[in-house]
């Protein structure tokens, strides 16, 4: 999501004034973890990145935990 270069690993900046006026226009400041380069995304954008950042958590959790029971329980 990095328009540099184009990382995911992308992490909401600090507001300051100026991202106030962004906020107006439905932008949201964020800064690329691997070049450091500061930019904009829309909030819609910022729902998905919050989507799939949960959804990796999930997989994570689900990759180290007990087995939950999704069809593949091998207790069962
Ligand atoms: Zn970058």
């Amino acid at each position: 999501m990095c328009p540099r270069c184009k990382s995911l690993e992308v992490t909401r900046s600090r507001s300051r004034f100026r991202d106030t006026i962004m906020l107006w226009l439905g932008l949201k400041p964020y800064r690329c973890r691997e070049c450091n380069k500061r930019f904009h995304l829309p909030a819609k954008v910022d729902r998905v990145l919050r989507r799939e950042r949960a959804l990796r958590i999930a997989a994570k959790e689900r990759a180290s935990d007990v087995p939950v029971s999704d069809g593949l329980d091998p207790f069962k």
